[in-house]
């Protein structure tokens, strides 16, 4: 999508260890009107799939995971982080961090993910592919049904694309910009 593309340019930064940071408008300011925009395109790729439900992970695939929501009229689901006290039921997947460096659990409530739900995932990154995976694995514990997956920024050079295909073959992936490389203040897109 290339108003994303442009403003990975503008505005983006390569990090030391593979990070782009798009703090500017992604993972702290948000730019609402370019979120609303790439909501648009993913509700667009992925409207002959019959979604009923988008799932997100928490928390910056919310914005654009809510938006898309908005559009396509149907409920969004965020995964937690951290198990709310008030959360008695839940599926729970362990995912690795690959900013963090750690494992974590992600939780979505039996009450909010169930067998018939047709779920488009939606993040904001795709790297390795771990969350995605950890995702797809809440989706089958709740005998739900992954239409697809759609990324904001897609690290090409981290393998996650390959992994998803390798566990979840059929499940299309979408991403809205694809990142072929970073180093040294560079960043290049596809
Ligand atoms: P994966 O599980 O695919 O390795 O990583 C996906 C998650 O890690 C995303 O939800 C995102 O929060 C975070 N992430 C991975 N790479 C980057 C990056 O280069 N920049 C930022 N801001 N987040 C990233």
């Amino acid at each position: 999508m290339e108003l994303l593309k442009q403003r990975i340019l503008k505005d983006g930064k390569s990090l030391p260890g593979g990070i782009l940071k798009v703090d500017n408008f992604i993972n702290h300011q948000l730019d609402s009107v370019l979120m609303y925009q790439c909501a648009e395109e993913f509700v667009r790729l992925f409207a002959a799939q019959g979604v009923t439900k988008i799932l997100t992970v928490e928390a910056s695939g919310i914005a654009p995971a809510v938006l898309a929501g908005y559009l396509a009229k149907v409920p969004v689901v965020f995964a937690k982080k951290a198990t709310p006290k008030t959360m008695d039921r839940h599926y729970v997947a362990k995912v690795h961090s690959f900013t963090k460096d750690r494992d974590y659990d992600i939780l979505v409530s039996k009450e909010y993910l169930k067998a018939g739900d047709r779920i488009l995932f939606i993040d904001d990154f795709l790297a390795c592919g771990n969350a995605a995976l950890g995702m797809a694995d809440l989706c089958a514990q709740a005998g739900a049904t992954l239409i697809g997956m759609g990324f904001l920024v897609e690290k090409a050079f981290q393998g996650g694309r390959d992994k998803i295909a390798a566990r979840l073959p059929g499940v299309p992936v979408e991403s809205l910009a694809i990142v072929t490389a970073l180093g040294d203040g560079k960043i290049e897109l596809a």
